[in-house]
């Protein structure tokens, strides 16, 4: 099967990182600021960073609705940080005025971690992924406070006050998690989601040769 082309929006944040974590999966990864570039990849990455600033660039750039969009017809995204707050459809300690694409049945909460624990690492298991535990870094994360009944708790925090706290969730195609996995040489979150756009794509393409058979 052919390469998939994943975007990385890169209006602000560690898109470098990203770029370089989905090629070492075998995709072929460009970076995503104009709505054309939008429309022509598979599956999008929504990095860590300032989820305010990402938010207010994508609004000014024409890329707010067309994410929206995206969004609802299915293209697989996945958010890290920054990320997971732009997916969310509900925010905590957020400006009121604070926009996100939305999609995923979640209320998030901003900052989570406290200004004590503003960068730490920790050790989890996520489900889906083989090969034992995960070394987590996490930077000025959020975390899901709520998740909604369609959404699947892939990790939690283990240990410490934020015990238990959820910080990895997949809903359909859209994957979101608090940490930052393009930070550290693990790839297997990135491959879980070349996965879910290589499964998209053949499933698109199923449906499309039976239409023209109707
Ligand atoms: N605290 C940032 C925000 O709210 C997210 C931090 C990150 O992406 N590392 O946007």
């Amino acid at each position: 099967m052919s390469r998939p082309l994943i975007g990385v929006l890169a209006l602000q944040g560690d898109v470098r990182e990203h770029l370089a974590a989905l090629r070492d999966q075998d995709a072929e990864a460009v970076p995503v600021r104009r709505p054309e570039e939008l429309a022509a990849v598979d599956g999008l990455v929504l990095p860590g960073g300032e989820s305010t600033t990402i938010a207010k660039l994508a609004r000014r750039f024409g890329l707010l609705d067309p994410l929206r969009a995206a969004v609802r017809d299915g293209l697989p995204v996945y958010g890290s940080c920054a990320g997971m707050i732009l997916l969310a459809d509900r925010l905590l300690d957020a400006p009121p005025d604070q926009e996100t694409i939305g999609g995923l049945d979640v209320t998030v909460r901003r900052n989570a971690f406290g200004r004590q624990a503003d960068s730490f690492e920790s050790e989890m298991d996520v489900e889906g992924l083989g090969g034992g535990s995960l070394h987590a870094v996490f930077i000025r994360a959020p975390w899901v406070e709520e998740a909604g009944d369609g959404v699947a708790v892939l990790g939690r925090v283990v240990g410490g006050e934020a015990d238990g706290r959820i910080v990895a969730v997949r809903q359909g195609n859209l994957v979101a998690t608090s940490f930052h996995p393009e930070l550290t040489g693990d790839r297997r979150v990135h491959a879980l989601f070349v996965e879910i756009v290589r499964r998209h794509l053949a499933a698109r393409a199923g449906a499309g040769a039976g239409n023209e058979e109707d």
